[in-house]
């Protein structure tokens, strides 16, 4: 598995822009589109994404490929 990362400050609470349409069939939102404009949460601007490697096990620690 992988997961985008800040690129700044290698947080993974990054966020993309997108739509979501309303799905009358499943009663719930969907996204209808998504963009590749990032947003970091933890420098709260704009981001850039790098792509980083989670193992299964990992995917919620702190372990982080031995980036930073
Ligand atoms: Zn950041």
């Amino acid at each position: 598995m992988k997961k985008p990362v800040c690129s700044r400050c290698g947080s993974d609470a990054v966020l993309l822009d997108a739509y979501a349409e309303w799905d009358m069939e499943k009663q719930d939102w969907v996204l209808q589109n998504v963009f590749q404009d990032a947003i970091c949460e933890d420098c709260e601007g704009e981001a850039s994404l790098d792509w980083v490697d989670v193992t299964s096990e990992a995917s919620d620690s702190l372990a982080c490929a031995g980036a930073v």
